[in-house]
C-alpha cells in the first residue's frame, strides 16, 4: 500500500495532512509513504523530518501520485491535480462539497473514491477522526487571541497604583465546539463572558464554562436542535425575537466572537450593521463563520474592516493560522479513518463500503457520485 501526501496548491492553506509522527504510524500499518517536497513547510515541518520518520520525499506530485493507493490532502483536489491518479485511489480531504456539483463531477471523473472528512458521522466510534472539531477547537481559541489583539485595551481586570483596568465584555455567538473553546479562553484571559445559542443544551455547556448564557428560550428554541445535534434555521419570528435580544446586549460589549452555522446553509446574518454603530469605537467583532457568508453583516472575507472605530475581523482559514497544531490534530484524524480501511493481517486496503463511515464520507466511486445527499442536480 503506498500512501501520497500532497502539498497545497491553494496559497492560503498553511497545514499539511501528515505529520512525522503519522507517517510513523502509517510505516508500522505496513504503508510506504511518499512527500511532495515542501508539503509541511508551511506548518514547520521540514522534508528532512518526515524523511527521518520513514517518508520518501519526491519533487512532484505526479511523482508522489504514481502508484499511490491513498492520497491525503488538506483541502479538495483543484481541477488537474489529480493528473496520473491510478483509478480506484482513495483521496481523503476537506472537500467542501455543498454546492461543488462540477467538482465532484472531476472527482469522479477521475475514477478516485473521494472522502469527505467534514462529513463523518459524529459518533463515539468516529471522535478521534471528528476534523470538524479538531480544527473548531483551535478556531474559537485563536478567534478569541486575534480579538485580544485586535483589542486596544487589556483583557482581565486589573487593580494597579495607578488605577483600575475594567474586565473586557466577551460575546460568543454560538457555543458549539468553536465557540465553546472560545468562551473557555476568553476566560482564562481574564473577560467576563456571555454567550448564545439556538440549541438548548448548549445552555448548560456555556454555564459549566462560567459564562452566562442568553438566549431567547421559547418553543421554537426548545426544537431547535436535529437529532445530529445541529441547529436547524430558525424562522422569522424567532429571527426578530434574538435580533431585539441581542441588539440590548451587544452595544454594551467589548469582543464579539461569531460561530454561528447551519451545515449546508449560508451562515445566519445575526450581526446587523444597526449593531455594529451600537457597539464603541475600539471594540472589536471576529466572524469565524465569514467563509459561509459571515455572522455579521459588515465582515468582509480575508479582510479587518474598520467601521467607525469597531474592528471586523474576517479571516479565512483560521484553523490554519495555527498550522502546527491544526496539522498535528487533523493529520492524526486522518489517520485514524485510514486505519479502519486497513486489513491488519494482509496489510493492504480493505474498504468496508457498507461501514457507516465510509458511507457517510464517501463522495465518489467508480466513476460516480455515490454520496446521496450530493447527486447532480438535472
Ligand atoms: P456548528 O459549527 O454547526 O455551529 C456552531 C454553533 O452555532 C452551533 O452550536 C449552533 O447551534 C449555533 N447556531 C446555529 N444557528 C444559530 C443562531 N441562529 N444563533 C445562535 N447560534 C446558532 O456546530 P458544531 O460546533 O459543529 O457543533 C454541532 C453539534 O455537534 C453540537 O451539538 C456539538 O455538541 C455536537 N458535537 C458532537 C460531537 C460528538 O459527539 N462526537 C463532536 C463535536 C460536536
Amino acid at each position: 500500500m503506498r500512501i501520497a501526501v500532497l502539498s497545497e496548491t491553494d496559497g492560503a492553506e498553511t497545514r499539511v495532512s501528515a505529520t512525522p509522527e503519522t507517517v510513523k504510524k502509517y510505516k508500522s500499518l505496513g504503508a510506504d509513504v511518499v512527500v511532495q517536497a515542501g508539503a509541511g513547510i508551511k506548518a514547520g515541518i521540514p522534508d528532512a523530518e518526515f524523511e527521518a520518520a520513514g517518508a520518501s520525499i519526491v519533487s512532484s506530485a505526479e511523482d508522489a501520485l504514481k502508484d499511490a493507493d491513498v492520497v491525503l490532502k488538506v483541502r479538495r483536489p483543484a481541477e488537474g491535480e489529480l493528473t496520473g491518479v491510478k483509478p480506484g485511489a482513495l483521496v481523503i480531504a476537506i472537500m467542501d462539497p455543498y454546492g461543488q456539483d462540477a467538482a465532484l463531477k472531476a472527482l469522479a471523473d477521475a475514477r478516485v473514491s473521494a472522502f469527505a472528512m467534514e462529513l463523518m458521522p459524529r459518533i463515539t466510534r468516529a471522535q478521534v477522526m471528528d476534523v470538524l472539531s479538531s480544527q473548531a477547537n483551535l478556531a474559537g481559541y485563536r478567534a478569541v487571541i486575534d480579538g485580544a489583539a485586535e483589542y486596544g485595551r487589556a483583557m482581565p481586570m486589573m487593580m494597579t497604583a495607578a488605577g483600575t483596568v475594567p474586565a473586557a465584555r466577551v460575546f460568543v455567538m454560538g457555543a458549539g465546539v468553536a465557540g465553546l473553546q472560545a468562551i473557555a479562553t476568553a476566560r482564562r484571559l481574564g473577560a467576563v463572558v456571555t454567550a448564545t445559542d439556538v440549541r438548548p443544551a448548549a445552555k448548560e455547556q456555556v454555564e459549566s464554562l462560567g459564562a452566562k448564557f442568553i438566549a431567547v428560550e421559547d418553543d421554537e428554541f426548545k426544537q431547535a436542535e436535529t437529532a445530529g445535534g445541529y441547529a436547524k434555521e430558525m424562522s422569522d419570528a424567532y429571527k426578530a425575537k434574538q435580533a431585539e435580544l441581542v441588539a440590548s446586549h451587544i452595544a454594551k460589549q467589548d469582543i464579539v466572537v461569531t460561530t454561528a452555522l447551519i451545515p449546508g446553509r449560508p451562515a445566519p446574518k445575526l450581526v446587523s450593521r444597526a449593531m455594529v454603530e451600537s457597539m464603541k469605537p475600539g471594540s472589536v467583532i471576529v466572524d469565524l463563520a465569514v467563509e459561509r457568508g459571515g455572522n455579521c453583516e459588515l465582515a468582509q472575507a480575508g479582510q479587518v474592516v474598520d467601521h467607525n472605530g469597531v474592528k471586523i475581523v474576517g479571516h479565512l482559514n483560521v484553523p490554519g493560522r495555527l498550522a502546527a497544531s491544526a496539522s498535528s490534530l487533523y493529520a492524526k484524524n486522518l489517520y485514524a479513518f485510514v486505519e479502519t480501511l486497513v486489513d491488519k493481517e494482509t496489510k493492504a486496503l480493505a474498504v468496508k463500503w457498507d461501514d457507516e463511515l465510509v458511507k457517510a464520507t464517501c463522495l465518489t466511486r467508480d466513476g460516480a457520485i455515490v454520496h446521496t445527499a450530493f447527486q447532480p442536480t438535472a
